[in-house]
Formats: structure tokens, sequence, C-alpha cells
């Protein structure tokens, strides 16, 4: 089925639901034609038998109960000769009328021989018992019918009913047999349609969601790609290259939300802006890549030097760095700057045009304190500026701390 997997999730949708309106269609027009057949099947057997039979057995109890009973009672003068006419009149009516309704339905070829002997019959019985009706309205000496030719008449026609009537019941009882056999066979290709449509359009609606759930599938695993990918770009968008250290963009956006938790908790909040010594001088003895691997140095002191969850090192440019430790007082953020300051000189990485040390050294300006309300964002950094001019100005390779945050500036 390549051709449902090449197409698109929204025509696969389309393409189920033509599936599925095609297929109720098909199940519709199947079902209504097969009761169609039945419903002509049932009207065949209710026309074609059972009608004909109960209008043949109206006429054969007319002839004997009606008519011959009201002759034979008016004979014999139990009735009066107006009513006996009126009932005589009736019944024929009645018969004429009967009889031509079974005349009009259906009949079959070989059955028309007997049918025109049958009617011809009729006409004959019939007018005999006209003859009879004139005598009882010309009001005539009943006594002058022979009762015996009343009774051959009756039982004439009545033999003649009575072979259409069984007649008739045979066809009847055919004709069901022949219903109850089209049924089943009906019933078994109704079956076999429905299953073969059902089935087709289940195993079209498994191909189609099997194709979807593909989709789904590629769908997740290109959504977690990208995920990942997305992850890895916004790293690199943080990350500086060199180093390997958060970068400025990351700087600022992590210092706020750290300085205003804080503030909000109440907590200590240190920053820490460091610098290398006569990097310049360094650059210019050594060049620029020896330079770029200095600065690499630095930052992997910096980086084994805080590990903590709270603690960051930022790149922020240059030869510069930055520390932000969240929940360290003073006496220890003063501990880890020493610790760096003496971790940087202890890599021993050579550096003759200092002027504090043969190896390269870093000053560091830091400013600690309990992060409240008045505490402003700048302040921090302004006087971790300020704290490592003071640490160039009375030396390098040191620290110089602050806990002082207010706005005044400092003696
Ligand atoms: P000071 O002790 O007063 O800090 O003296 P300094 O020479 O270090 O002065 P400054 O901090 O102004 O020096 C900045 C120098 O850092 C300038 C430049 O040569 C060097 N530098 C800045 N960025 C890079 C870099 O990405 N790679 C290298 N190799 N050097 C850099
Ligand atoms: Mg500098
Ligand atoms: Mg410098």
């Amino acid at each position: 089925m390549q051709f449902i997997e090449a197409l698109k999730l929204r025509s696969k949708l389309f393409f189920l639901f033509l599936l599925i309106t095609i297929g109720l269609f098909a199940l519709g027009f199947i079902g209504v034609t097969y009761v169609n057949a039945m419903k002509k099947n049932m009207d065949s057997l209710y026309f074609g038998s059972l009608i004909p039979i109960t209008e043949l057995n109206e006429i054969m109890q007319t002839y004997n109960y009606k008519l011959a009973n009201t002759i034979y009672k008016a004979s014999r003068d139990s009735v009066s000769l107006s009513e006996a006419a009126t009932e005589i009149e009736s019944s024929l009516n009645n018969i004429n009328k009967k009889w031509k309704s079974y005349m009009s339905h259906f009949k079959r070829e070989y059955e028309l021989n007997y049918l025109e002997y049958a009617d011809l019959e009729i006409e004959r019985t019939n007018d005999y018992f006209y003859n009879v009706l004139h005598m009882v309205k010309s009001s005539k000496d009943l006594q002058r019918i022979s009762i015996n030719t009343l009774e051959k008449k009756v039982e004439s026609i009545h033999n003649v009913l009575e072979k259409l009537i069984n007649y008739e019941v045979n066809m009847a009882n055919y004709e069901r047999k022949k219903f109850l056999y089209t049924y089943d066979a009906i019933m078994m290709k109704l079956g076999i349609s429905l299953g073969v449509i059902i089935l087709g359009v289940l195993v079209m609606l498994f191909y189609v969601f099997d194709s979807i759930q593909k989709d789904q599938t590629r769908l997740e695993v290109a959504t977690k790609k990208l995920t990942v990918a997305n992850k890895k770009l916004e790293n690199a968008s943080y990350t500086d290259s060199l180093t390997n250290l958060h970068n400025r963009r990351y700087f600022n956006l992590i210092f706020d939300r750290e300085v205003k938790r804080a503030k909000r908790n109440k907590t200590y909040i240190t920053f820490m802006m460091l610098d290398i010594d006569y990097f310049k001088q360094y650059n210019d003895t050594y060049g620029h890549v020896a330079g770029d691997v200095a600065l690499k140095s630095v930052a992997k002191v910096l980086k084994e030097t805080l590990k903590r969850p709270g603690d960051y090192v930022f790149r922020l440019g240059g030869e510069e760095f930055g520390v932000l430790l969240c929940g360290t007082d003073e006496t220890n953020s003063a501990n880890i700057a020493r610790e760096i300051c003496d971790a940087v000189r202890a890599k021993k990485i050579k550096h003759e045009a200092s002027k504090v040390n043969q190896f390269l050294t870093i000053s560091i300006g830091v400013v600690c304190c309990i992060a409240d309300d008045a505490l402003e964002e700048d302040i921090l950094i302004t006087r971790a500026d300020e704290m490592l001019y003071e640490a160039k100005e009375s030396g390098r390779d040191r620290y110089i701390i602050t806990s002082n945050a207010s706005k005044e500036k400092i003696a």
C-alpha cells in the first residue's frame, strides 16, 4: 500500500473519511437491495397464493351456504321471496366481484386452460342462479325448481373451485418452500457481500491507521531530535567557545534572576570580578595563542574550584571573569577568592613580564552581602568592580572583599 504511505497526513485522514463513507453507502445499498428482493418474494407469496385461496373459499362458501341455502329455504317458504331475491342478488354480485379479483391476479401459463374452463363453469352456474333470481323476482312458483338440479349445480361448481383451491394451496406450499430457499440464498449472499465490504474496508483502514501511526512515530522521533538540537543550540548560545564557561548573555539572564531569588529568600549573595594581571604583557611576550591557552587554564581553575549547584562562573569578556555564589557568607566567599588566587598562581604559568610574580596571577574584587529589598543588582557589579580596582592598585595577585552593597560610595 505504497500509495497510502505517499499521502500527507491530511490526505490520509480524508481518505479514511472517504473509505468509511463509501463503506457505509455500500452497506446501505446492498441492505436495501436485499430487503427489496425479500419484499418481492413475500409479496408474491401473499398475493400469489394466500389471497386467491381466501377469495376462492369465499366464493365456494357463497355458493354453498348463501345461494343454495336461500333458494332451498325459499322453495320451502321459510324466507320471503323479496328477502330471497336480495340475498341471491347480493351473493351473485359478491361472487362476480371475488371471481374478477381472483382472475386479475398473476396466473401461470399452464393454469390458463383450466382457468378458462373454470371461468366458463362459473358463468354457466351464475346463469343458472340468475334464472332462479328472475323466477324469485317474478314470484313464479319456486316449487318448480329442482332441488336435484340445484344440488348438482352447487356440487359441480364446488368441485371446480375445490380443484382450484387445492391447486392454489399446493402452489402456496411450493412458493413458501421456494421463498425459504430464496431467503437462505439471499441471507447467504447478503452475509458474503457485507463480509467482503467490511473486510475490505477494515484492511484499508488498517493500512491507513498503520501509516498514520508510522507518521506519528517519525514525528515523535523528529521532535525529540529537534528538542535535543534546540537544547544544544541554546547551550551553545550561552557558552563561551574558548573556555566553555557561561558567556555574558547567560550572565545577563542569570544574574537578575539569582539576585531576585536571594532578595526573596533573604540569603547571602556574592559577586566576584576577576581580571588577569598584566595580561597585555603576557600576550606581548608569548603571543595571542599562548594567551588563549592561559585563558583556558584560568577557566579550568575556576571550574574546578566552583562546583556547587549554586555557583556560576562566567567569562564576561576579554580576560575578565565573573563569579556568582548563592548562599555563601563573607568568610567562605573570602576563602573561595583566596583559593582561586592560590590555584591560578599554583598553575605556574610562566609570566616573565609580570611585575608581581614570575607566574601568571589574578586579581579579584568581591562583594558579599545578605540580599534585602534595598539591594540593587547594579550595585553588586559596581562594588565588585571597585574592589577589583583596589586589588589592582594595592599590588595585584590578591582579592579584596566588601560587604557594603549600599548605594553610598565607600570612603
Ligand atoms: P591589568 O593587570 O591592569 O589588568 O593589566 P592588563 O594588561 O591585564 O590590562 P587589561 O586587563 O586591560 O588587559 C586586557 C588585555 O587582555 C588586552 C588583550 O591583549 C588581552 N585579551 C583580551 N581578550 C583576550 C583574548 O580573548 N585572548 C587573548 N589572548 N588575550 C586577550
Ligand atoms: Mg582587563
Ligand atoms: Mg588584566
